[in-house]
Order: structure tokens, then C-alpha cells, then sequence
């Protein structure tokens, strides 16, 4: 029986998102498995160098409560750890645990954060179709892996939390090479829960106290939700957040794969704690997914409505040149190598492109919006 223990609370408060990650984790009892002597890896959602207020990254006040637990609770062998979007170097982490307020967990003795940019090849002979991933070593060598995911819209996948948050256990630009791999949705959204499955942390924690609506996962616009969830369960447990999102879990591909498989057990769900309920205003969708128009059609429509709208409404990305300052980092991102910099600008190739949206995720600028044949 999956449990979700979730926990509602308004604030980034240290001592209150302590007492609150420590309920949480005494529900799941995991006393029962952390031992002295073991290396525990919190897999963070540190997408970008952003501060922790835009919430594009898992909020330093959430790491800290479970590292201190952690700790006390005799584990000192722990590190903090992404393969953020964009290149693995010893240079863009230490930027990107300055910019999301990470240096002082450490600082603190609460924690390491990780600097060996190393890989290796974790062979998962229980995969369903994907028999291994490259994995970066942090992770593939973690006694104990808790997974920080923060609750997000997402431009290619509509939601992230939970299973998506483990795609950043894959090394740098190898992520952008999974997208060529797994062009399609459907491929792509197999392979995270593959990666889910193997990567099998023994606990997920999402931050949703404050969370992202619209063109996420880092151009989007921040919505308080104000709830803490934590489960075993990943695939459950992203069932449940994105109810409370007020998404249809089935319309997130990930989702809809991992409840095809039998990996996700809604109906026997127990909430030791908080019972999350939907909210009231839904979040708003990215605008590359927003196909909620499909709704409104009777059922039976729909298969041959959605085929015409893939063509009409195939989501391109479009370039806001007055916003772009010609840093590259699309380009660097675009699994299809379709986006050149020159004269100071991003130029896009829109011919083969699979509208995963990486370019549009790594802009710093938010330059890069949302455009259709129609609508
Ligand atoms: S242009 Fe953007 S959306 Fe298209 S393939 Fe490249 S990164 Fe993906
Ligand atoms: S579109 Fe964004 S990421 Fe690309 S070059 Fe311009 S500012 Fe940089």
C-alpha cells in the first residue's frame, strides 16, 4: 500500500519546513533504514542558476531540513546533487549552488555539494525496453538516494515532479542526446519512467509550498500551493501531485506510461498525515502542451481532432529577439543542433524540430516563446 504523507504549510520558515520534512520522513519511517556509515545523495532539482524565490530550483530551506534530520539521525556522509541543464563542469555547479543559495548548507557542515562530474554506465537488466543509463557517479554509487523534486509545469512533458526530476541524474549534454534518442513524446515519457524505475530512490519529497504554473519548468510564473508530499512510491506519488495541480495525470505522458505498467497503485493509496486535495483554480498550462481545447469535444471525437491538431497547433519555438542577449545556451541545449548565435542573436531552424523545448528551458532571458501554425 502506498503512502503518501503530506503536510500543509504556508512559509520557507527554516524551523517550521524542519518540523514539517521531519514528520514527513518519521510517517515513512525511514529511521528504519539510514545507518551510520552510509553515503546518502540528495538528488535536488537545480535546473538553473536561478534564486530559490522564482522556483525553478528545490528551495535551500527543504535540503537543509533533511540533510540536519539526516544527521540527526547519525548519517554525516551526505551531498547534494543535479546534473543541471547545460554542461557538467566543476565551473557552471559552482555557479549554480551560488546563484540558488546552496554554498551555505554547506558552509554549515550540513552537507557536501557535489563537484565530481564523473559518469558511469548503471546497467538496469529489469528495464522494461532500456537495459541502462548513463548515470553521473554521485548517484550511481549513493548507499541512499532521497530525490528533491520541486512541483513544476513543464514546456515538453506538462508536469514535473517526482519521476522527471531524475532525468538530472543523467551527465550533462547527454540529456539533450536522450531527446534525440526518444524523439517523440510517448518514447521519451517510456524512458523516464525507465530511469525512474532503475534509478529507484527510496524516497521522493516534492516542494510545492511554492511552485510553478504556466511556461515552466523556468519561465514560468510562481503559484503557492503551499504543501509538502513525500512518498516511496514515486510513480504514485506524482499521480497524486498532479491532482493537485488540477492535471489530469493521464494527460501527462510520464504519468499515463507509469499507470499503463501497473506502477501506479491510486487505489489503495493511505495518507498517514494530510489528505492533499485539488485546488480550487487549476495550474496554468506551458503553452507548448496546452491542448485543453480537446476536452470540450465529445469523446469520440477526439482521437481524429487531436490528430488534425498536431498538425494546426504543433508547438515551434519563436524567438523574441529584443529579450535574447546571444549567450548560446539554446544552442548548446538543442538536441537537433537547429539554433546558430550570430550578429548577438539566437537564429532558429524550424525544419526537424521534435518541440522538446530544452532551448526554451535553458534561456535565461525567457526570449524564447511559444508559436503555432494556428492559435
Ligand atoms: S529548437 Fe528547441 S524545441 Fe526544437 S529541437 Fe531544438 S531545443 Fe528542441
Ligand atoms: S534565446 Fe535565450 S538562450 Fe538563446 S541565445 Fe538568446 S538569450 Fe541566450
Amino acid at each position: 500500500m502506498p503512502d503518501i504523507a503530506a503536510l500543509y504549510t504556508n512559509h520557507y520558515d527554516e524551523t517550521e519546513v524542519y518540523r514539517q520534512v521531519s514528520a514527513l520522513l518519521d510517517a515513512l519511517h525511514v529511521p528504519d533504514d539510514v545507518k551510520p556509515g552510509m553515503k546518502v545523495v540528495l538528488k535536488l532539482n537545480l535546473l538553473t542558476g536561478r534564486a530559490p524565490e522564482y522556483c525553478v530550483t528545490t528551495h535551500p530551506s527543504v535540503v537543509r531540513a533533511v540533510a540536519l534530520y539526516l544527521r540527526e539521525h547519525g548519517i554525516t556522509d551526505i551531498t547534494a546533487a543535479d546534473s543541471p541543464g547545460g554542461p557538467f563542469t566543476v565551473e557552471a555547479l559552482t555557479n549554480i549552488y551560488k546563484a540558488c543559495r546552496m554554498l551555505p548548507l554547506e558552509e554549515e557542515g550540513l552537507l557536501k555539494l557535489n563537484r565530481d562530474v564523473s559518469w558511469k554506465t548503471v546497467s538496469c537488466p529489469e528495464g522494461f525496453t532500456v537495459k541502462s543509463f548513463n548515470r553521473i557517479s554521485v548517484i550511481a554509487d549513493a548507499d541512499y538516494v532521497i530525490n528533491l523534486a520541486k512541483m513544476k509545469t513543464h514546456g515538453m512533458v506538462r508536469f514535473t515532479c517526482g519521476i522527471k526530476n531524475l532525468f538530472g541524474t543523467i551527465p550533462g549534454l547527454q540529456k539533450p542526446e536522450m531527446h534525440y534518442r526518444y524523439p517523440n513524446l510517448k518514447e521519451f515519457s517510456h524512458m523516464l519512467v525507465e530511469l525512474a524505475r532503475s534509478a529507484h530512490p527510496a524516497v521522493t519529497l516534492v516542494d510545492a509550498i511554492d511552485a510553478m504554473e504556466g511556461d515552466g519548468p523556468h519561465g514560468g510564473t510562481v503559484r503557492h500551493v503551499g504543501l509538502l508530499l513525500a512518498s516511496r512510491d514515486i510513480f504514485t506519488l506524482d499521480y497524486v501531485a498532479a491532482q493537485v495541480a488540477g492535471i489530469d495525470p493521464l494527460s501527462v505522458g510520464m504519468i499515463a506510461d507509469a499507470v499503463e505498467n501497473g506502477l501506479v497503485k491510486e487505489k489503495e493509496i493511505s495518507y498517514p498525515l494530510d489528505t492533499p486535495k485539488p485546488l480550487e483554480v487549476p495550474f496554468t498550462l506551458p503553452k507548448a502542451t496546452d491542448i485543453l481545447f480537446l476536452s470540450r469535444f465529445p469523446a469520440f471525437l477526439r482521437k481524429p481532432v487531436q490528430k488534425v491538431a498536431s498538425v494546426l497547433f504543433h508547438p515551434v519555438p519563436k524567438l523574441d529577439p529584443s529579450k535574447c542577449v546571444g549567450c548560446g545556451r539554446c544552442a548548446e541545449s538543442c538536441p537537433r543542433h537547429l539554433i546558430t548565435v550570430s550578429g548577438g542573436k539566437a537564429h532558429f531552424t524550424r525544419k526537424d524540430c521534435i518541440s522538446c523545448f530544452c532551448c526554451q528551458e535553458m534561456c535565461p532571458m525567457k526570449a524564447i516563446g511559444v508559436k503555432r501554425l494556428l492559435g
